[in-house]
């Protein structure tokens, strides 16, 4: 069996044991006669993978009943609307940090919705990075406070977040689960499944319960928060599959061991870091305080050198480098299910490239 060195930012890798698991249960979910993704939502055998899921969330964050998980739809996009229509109200303001290309998204739905108060914008800055806390220009009274925890196309991370007396509001979708947090420091964490928790199609929202009280009551009801709290995520028809893929991937990290998992993605970036650091040749695009340990972002000398990197790559399985179409340059995305040995790889290919070159 080949498998490919996937670098892709999302839909990315699974781990292989989810999906060997998930191909064996397939035909026959568990001696029923037929696969999950056949049977009813309301049934008992899709039920308990749904509330498996949300206990295993639960568990790994170290939330207590005060927060409820929730599995939607539409993406995190979606929730770039759903947060400012249930949270922001018609007399407050939202504070928003804009850190790039995805939190200057979730900064235009919000507009559409009431106002919003720049707190910090390092948007555009060249080498990139995230706001540091002590830049933010907070509203007194805010309604929220929103961070983009990982910029995935320009490769920041926010390393330690601020501290807010409003709620804080975490798109998550690309570093979720990825490191150790105080999860109990944000009121809302949203995050699109397909990086690091499943396949495309679900998206995972974990919130204060008290906070979905405060949506004004013209909201339709698919787009409220309680709709989905008060219903267990069984308002409408879920992502089934989706809720069950998560399922696996949050058995897999608790068998793995989180600690285990964090130590894991902290060797895995720092391994390609070191080769941007012993030379001149690579040259990473965000600055070192502020790198992720998702997605690796570097330049080459050249455009040229950067196309011959990535299809010298991808002739010996190394999929997905290509930068984001916004900003150019190489990618590597290494979320949770990135293996060790796509990187020792990389690293290899890399060392290779420069050395020809
Ligand atoms: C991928 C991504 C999104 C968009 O997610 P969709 O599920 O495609 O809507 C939003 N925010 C961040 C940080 C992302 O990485």
């Amino acid at each position: 069996m080949a498998r490919a060195h996937n670098f892709n930012a999302g839909p990315a890798a699974l781990p292989l044991e989810v999906l060997i698991d998930a191909q064996k249960e397939l035909i026959d979910f568990k001696g029923t006669g037929m696969s999950i993704m056949e049977h009813s939502h309301r049934g008992k055998d899709y039920e308990a993978i749904h509330n498996e899921a949300i206990a295993n969330i639960k568990k790994l964050m170290g939330l207590d009943d005060s927060y409820s998980v929730l599995f939607l739809q539409g993406g995190a996009s979606m929730q770039f609307a759903m947060v400012p229509m249930n949270l922001l109200g018609a007399d407050k303001t939202a504070d928003y940090t804009n850190s790039g290309t995805w939190a200057s998204k979730a900064i235009k739905e919000a507009k559409l919705i009431g106002k919003v108060n720049i707190a910090a914008n390092c948007e555009k800055d060249i080498p990139t990075r995230v706001p540091s806390g002590n830049e933010l220009k907070l509203t007194d009274g805010a309604a929220y406070v929103h961070v983009t925890s990982n910029e995935t196309i320009s490769g920041a991370q926010w390393k330690e977040f601020p501290k807010t007396a409003a709620p804080l509001v975490a798109d998550m979708s690309s570093d979720i689960l990825s490191r150790p947090l105080d999860y109990t420091q944000f009121g809302l964490i949203y995050a699109g499944a397909q990086k690091n928790l499943g396949p495309s199609g679900l998206a995972l929202v974990v919130m204060k319960k008290e906070l979905a009280e405060r949506a004004p009551a013209n909201i339709p009801t698919m787009l409220k928060y309680k709709t989905h709290i008060d219903e267990n995520s069984l308002y409408n028809t879920p992502p089934t599959f989706g809720i069950y893929m998560l399922c696996l991937v949050t058995r897999w990290i608790l068998k793995m061991g989180a600690e285990n998992l964090y130590k894991q993605n902290r060797t895995k970036a720092q391994k390609i870091y070191d080769v941007f650091d012993s030379g001149t040749f690579y040259k990473g695009t965000a600055i070192k305080e502020y790198r992720s340990d998702m997605n690796i972002t570097f330049r080459l000398p050249s455009e040229e050198l950067e196309e011959k990197f990535i299809k010298e790559a991808s002739a010996q399985g190394m999929k997905g480098l290509k930068g984001h179409r916004a900003v150019g340059g190489i990618r590597a995305s290494i979320y949770n299910a990135f293996p060790v040995e796509g990187i020792d790889a990389l690293v290899a290919f890399m060392k290779e490239f420069e050395r020809k070159a």
